[in-house]
């Protein structure tokens, strides 16, 4: 028997449709330009990092249900670098085009909630978490997992925007307040043990049509104001603890049928132990050191897969640190540029806000030489 043609390998000169129009957009439709595609962004953003580098842009809102439909028509393959997507306009693309990854992934990386559930539902372990819906449902919740905690707003919170957290003197009415807006928004609120972590991982793996899968090495990194700050590879972890973590992200990605890349973050404990903390089915900034240091890296890697090409080799050639630019530190372009050990990455952001990633710089020495 012939396999499904949604399987057949796309073609390069085929049209690949990215949803979302920023930096991992814009990695990607370079990745996949050099394999000879063409891409087309959706954003609601004008002329924004992805659109500046790919053959097609459509400007709309992610609920303009009309404006997706014609653009999941003009493209041979849908997927995501932004995941927080309106279920309808997601099924609605998939009547034109295969979606990869598909809906329930998506649905699932939408919602801390979901998320926690599911890696729970596979016996990996995650911060202690309860669902609260209202004030009194985070009194109790307190209670039952203790001060320090994390209230997150289940939906549409990242780089920490909505969080807040709760020490030994917080008042509650006023945490459930700092939340209020985004509460409303997302619809419920999670509550969460406080880590006192060791450190954070995260491994990103990629998993093709056929089922096969690869995943970068593990990772280390630390965050600065709740925004990634730099990534350290080979991560000062056991060989051991880095198979795991590789494990944890491969049954993941199988369990949910992703088609694409997972990268998985997870919380080092100071006993050694491993907890999820959350997951993205796209490309990751704690994978953009792959530019300069694998064989094949994060980007060239998701369109291979969501165009259903073989896996590259995930190999690492180098060790390697990249380093976030975050707001006015684009500044350090010239300087940068004069390191010979500096690979500089900008991503064609006009203002350079407080927070926002402008870019960032990968460094890299001989294989082992930075070892643990
Ligand atoms: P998130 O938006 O969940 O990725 O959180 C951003 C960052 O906040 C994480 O990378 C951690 O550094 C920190 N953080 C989030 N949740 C917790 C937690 N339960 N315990 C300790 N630190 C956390």
């Amino acid at each position: 028997m012939s396999p499904p043609l949604q399987a057949q390998p796309l073609p390069p000169g085929s049209t690949i449709g990215i949803v979302g129009g920023g930096q991992l957009g814009r990695m990607a439709a370079l990745a996949a330009a050099r394999l000879g595609y063409l891409v087309h962004i959706f954003s609601p953003e004008a002329n924004g990092p992805a659109a500046q580098v790919s053959a097609a842009a459509t400007v709309a809102d992610y609920t303009d249900q009309a404006a997706m439909e014609a653009f999941a028509s003009a493209v041979d393959v849908v997927t995501f670098e932004f995941e927080n997507i309106p279920a309808e306009s997601v099924r609605l693309m998939a009547e034109h085009a295969p979606v990869r990854p598909c809906w329930s992934v998506l649905e699932v990386a939408q919602d801390r909630l979901a998320e926690k559930s599911f890696f729970t539902s596979l016996g990996i372990a995650t911060a202690p978490f309860r669902a609260v819906g209202s004030l009194d449902e985070l009194t109790r919740a307190v209670v039952e997992i203790g001060r320090p905690a994390v209230l997150k707003t289940a939906r549409l919170g990242y780089d920490g925007k909505g969080q807040v957290k709760i020490g030994p003197d917080t008042n509650l009415a006023e945490a459930w307040a700092a939340l209020g807006a985004g509460l409303e928004a997302a619809g419920a609120g999670v509550l969460e043990g406080f880590i006192d972590f060791e450190g954070e991982i995260s491994v990103i793996v990629a998993r093709g049509v056929d089922g096969g899968w690869a995943a970068f090495n593990p990772v280390w990194n630390i965050h600065r104001d709740h925004i990634l700050h730099t990534t350290t590879v080979p991560a000062p972890i056991s060989a051991a603890l880095g198979d795991q973590a590789m494990d944890i992200a491969r049954r993941a990605a199988e369990a949910l049928g992703v088609i694409g890349l997972l990268a998985v973050e997870m919380f080092v404990t100071r006993d050694g132990r491993m907890l999820v903390n959350e997951m993205a089915p796209r490309p990751h900034n704690s994978g953009h050191w792959t530019m300069d240091a694998c064989v094949t890296d994060q980007f060239e890697q998701f369109i291979r897969a969501v165009c259903g090409l073989p896996l590259g080799s995930p190999e690492r050639h180098s060790d390697a640190e990249m380093k976030n630019l975050i707001g006015d530190e684009v500044g350090q372009w010239l300087e940068i540029l004069s390191d010979p050990s500096a690979k500089l990455h900008l991503y064609g952001k006009a203002e350079a806000r407080p927070g926002r990633k402008m870019g960032h710089v990968n460094r890299t020495w001989p294989l082992g030489s930075r070892g643990i």
